[in-house]
């Protein structure tokens, strides 16, 4: 999930009341990112499908970015920060933010996201099993993120979040499968820093 993550982003712009949106989608991205650092690095693991005709969904060993304790760690980080620099509420959406990444997730993965790590309990829907199912509920979540941030913000990070959207359909559907993690990994870490980044500069003031 990509632009469900994005639209969760977008949507607490509007409930925060302040601040350049860029810091909520970096809260929203975050796990991401520091996902596909580690799997660089060799410290997570992206299991890829020897049978990608059939299986057009990676799975993960992620206790360090996706797991209930990292999540919770991440999102009082995020938090901290927000207190600093915005005030209780923003920091409360931020966190907020930080966490719904969890969230979503857990609501299409196959159970691969945990407590704390292996042989802890585990969490998900197996929804990507069903790729049209999974993305027809990362539509409605991204749109209706949209239609929640249209009235505060009407500005380009709704045309790029259409395009995340279009991108992730696309991509999950008919995109090639990677041939090594490796491979894996840098695609999407450059997206997923191109898109912050990106919002950060259309929101700007
Ligand atoms: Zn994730």
């Amino acid at each position: 999930m990509l632009a469900g993550h994005m639209g969760a982003a977008v949507a607490a712009r509007r409930f925060a009341a302040r601040g350049n949106v860029g810091w909520l989608v970096l809260a929203a991205l975050f796990a991401d990112v520091v996902l596909w650092v580690l799997i660089l690095l060799g410290v997570e693991r992206v299991v890829i499908p020897v049978d990608p005709e059939t299986r057009r969904y990676l799975t993960f060993v992620f206790p360090y970015s996706h797991s209930v304790v990292a999540t919770c760690l991440y999102a009082c980080v995020f938090a901290a920060m927000g207190v600093q620099w915005g005030g209780w509420r923003w920091a409360g959406w931020l966190g907020a933010v930080m966490a719904s990444h969890f969230v979503l997730d857990a609501l299409v993965h196959i159970p691969d996201l945990t407590l704390a790590g292996a042989d802890t309990l585990r969490f998900g829907t197996s929804l990507q099993t069903q790729p049209v199912a999974a993305l027809a509920v990362e539509a409605v979540l991204t749109v209706a993120g949209l239609v929640v941030y249209w009235p505060v913000r009407r500005n380009a990070v709704v045309g790029v979040v259409v395009v995340t959207l279009v991108l992730t359909v696309g991509g999950t559907l008919w995109g090639p499968m990677p041939e090594s993690e490796a491979q894996a990994a840098v695609g999407p870490l450059l997206t997923n820093v191109g898109l912050i980044a990106l919002c950060f500069w259309l929101d700007r003031r």
